[in-house]
């Protein structure tokens, strides 16, 4: 798993605006709550693109119920390290059913679309599942 040390030393500090894009979310990607423009970081732009695709095509963009943003400079919730989210390469989806700690209830399905192509899903996290999470899998 990624961890914010890796992230700091492959991207440096948060607020570099060289490791950052505004994403022009595809057309035929905005289906449902799908966003138009993502601002993430360049490399989180291709998993993501596939994860939304597979979305698509495997029928489950329907579960996909609210976008609850990538990029947000802060530590992990409750803990000193920064949250990946600081660099842009983690996002979260459906927050209000799937809180830190709590018992997530996104389908394995749903799940697959984004780990199958270079996400880590934080619902599997053993102390804390943080469902609403997923994060690149590697930098
Ligand atoms: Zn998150």
């Amino acid at each position: 798993m990624v961890t914010s040390a890796q992230a700091l030393k492959k991207y440096g500090e948060p607020s570099l605006e060289k490791n950052m894009t505004v994403w022009d979310v595809p057309t035929e990607l905005e289906i449902g709550v799908i966003p138009k423009k993502i601002y993430c970081n360049k490399d989180l732009v291709k998993p993501l693109e596939q994860a939304f695709k597979n979305l698509i095509e495997r029928n489950f963009v329907k579960e996909l119920k609210t976008w609850d943003g990538c990029f947000n400079i802060r530590k992990k919730r409750g803990l000193a390290s920064m949250s990946l989210h600081s660099w842009g390469i983690a996002i979260d989806v459906n927050a209000a059913w799937n809180g830190l700690g709590k018992t997530p209830v996104l389908s394995a399905g749903f799940v697959k679309c984004f780990t199958d192509d270079g996400f880590d899903w934080g619902g599997t996290w053993k102390n804390r599942p943080d469902g609403m999470h997923f994060q690149l899998s590697r930098i």
